[in-house]
């Protein structure tokens, strides 16, 4: 090796750790911060609602599954209970010191109370959580607690019907189910492409539901469910499939929302006729993808401001928890204050929908279905691929959310897998800045599936 190659590489690598110092002693601050408001957390929730809050500080894995029907989890996770093992993450960082003194104020807690605070998969009596009220640092405001007045909530989901409904063939009219992804809801595709679809409807007959993710939009939030990918498919199930009868049915997803989209496309693949997975978090399965998903799409960044704020939410159960505290629990305000700084009556659907969840709903879901649920990928894409289903892939090439990257690795390992690449979009540009070009890629597919479909019968 040359003198100036080895001076090069020791320059490169010395300017490397320069710029990961600071982010090597803010994250390790926040290591012992989350700690912090760990018991912290403990002691609030003690006195308000006279119950401790479950965590994954100090819980081992045995107890997340506790008195869970293992049975019943087992045809989707293999056995597994649907737990990502990335909610684990807390305890792996903390000190062991940390852990012993949080388990000794844990125990502190208990003795007084006598109460376990873990997560539970076992349902209480069916029904009871809805009643049980919202957390205190959740919104109890009355459009985020309509749901818990029902008595047999679904979720919330917007129908767009054909123009046309020609009743004496119904079988002309086909359905298509809308899974909007992160931080989002079903306003996703009903304010943008759905305008442009029902523009195109005039010549084809579709109907089209666009649903409000479990813990997102107007949805039920409930507090004693892990959002499992199982989760999310069941509800789906019972407010869309089970609901509009829906015997065949094409789906349309985004980001996140690829990975439930897919799990119910493999369950219900008598009736898919097509699926378009948009912008999907795909990375091929093995040992540790859930870790390897949350370094690439959640990396601990100190800079943009975005990138930091999505790296506490990810892998700060308690930090998070803050972060939702202050800007969730007050959307309103928030709210409020937004429309007088900018004058305008209507706040766009993108920022609104950024607070409708709560802390536990998201948590899980962003642990159970984006980081623990790319593993299932591989094997829902798998059987899809021997039923001959029609599986389409958009992405944007300067998408820096979810990698470009992940629809080419997916086109790579499945050929038979359609990839449309769309050049100089964005994460949710890719469909925002070309809903009409959007609307009719998808009407393409659509027409392709029904051919295609009519050529295996
Ligand atoms: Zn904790
Ligand atoms: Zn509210």
């Amino acid at each position: 090796m040359s003198d100036s190659t080895f001076l090069g590489k020791w320059t490169r690598k010395f300017a490397k750790h320069l710029l990961s110092a600071p982010n090597f002693v803010v994250f390790s601050y926040l290591d012992f911060l989350d700690s912090v408001f760990c018991v912290i957390y403990k002691h609030l929730d003690l006195l308000f609602e006279g119950k401790a809050s479950a965590c994954y500080c100090t819980s081992k894995k045995g107890d997340m599954s506790n008195g869970s029907s293992n049975g019943e989890l087992g045809d989707d996770h293999g056995g597994e209970t649907g737990m990502s093992e990335t909610l684990q993450y807390g305890k792996r960082k903390k000190l062991k010191e940390l852990i012993v003194l949080l388990q000794f104020v844990e125990n502190l807690l208990n003795r007084n109370k006598g109460f376990e605070a873990k997560y539970s998969l076992k349902n209480p009596k069916k029904g009871d959580f809805y009643r049980n009220g919202h957390r205190w640092s959740d919104c109890g405001c009355d459009s985020c607690i309509s749901w818990m007045k029902m008595d047999d909530p679904k979720l919330h989901v917007v129908v767009s019907k054909a123009s046309s409904q020609d009743n004496s063939n119904p079988s002309s009219t086909e359905n298509v189910i809308f899974i909007h992804g992160m931080l989002s809801s079903s306003s996703f595709w009903t304010k943008t492409v759905f305008p442009k679809l029902s523009e195109l409807n005039k010549s084809e007959e579709y109907n089209m539901f666009s649903v409000d993710l479990l813990g997102y939009g107007n949805s039920p939030k409930p507090r004693d469910n892990l959002y499992t990918i199982k989760d999310h498919v069941e509800w789906i199930e019972k407010s869309v499939i089970s609901e509009f009868q829906l015997n065949s049915f094409h789906l349309v997803a985004h980001s996140m929302g690829c990975i439930i989209g897919l799990a119910l496309a493999t369950k219900h693949s008598k009736s898919l006729k097509s699926i378009t997975l948009v912008a999907p978090p795909y990375f091929p399965s093995k040992d540790g993808v859930e870790f390897t998903a949350m370094n690439w799409l959640t990396p601990k960044r100190l800079w943009p401001p975005v990138a930091f704020i999505s790296s506490i939410m990810a892998w700060y159960e308690h930090l998070g928890r803050c972060v939702c505290l202050l800007v969730c629990r007050n959307h309103r305000t928030w709210e409020a204050l937004l429309r007088r700084l900018t004058g305008s009556r209507d706040l766009s659907f993108i920022v609104l929908d950024l607070t409708k969840h709560t802390h536990h709903s998201g948590w899980h879901t962003t642990h159970n279905v984006l980081y623990g649920g790319v593993k299932d990928m591989d094997k829902n894409l798998e059987i899809l691929m021997k039923l001959r289903k029609k599986v389409h892939v958009i992405v944007g090439s300067r998408d820096k959310t979810v990698p470009p990257d992940c629809g080419h690795n997916m086109k790579n390992k499945f050929p038979d897998v359609e990839l449309l690449s769309i050049p100089n979009a964005g994460h949710r540009s890719v469909v925002f800045s070309r809903e009409n070009e959007f609307a009719q890629n998808l009407f393409h597919i659509w027409n392709n599936a029904a051919a295609h479909h009519m050529h295996q019968a």
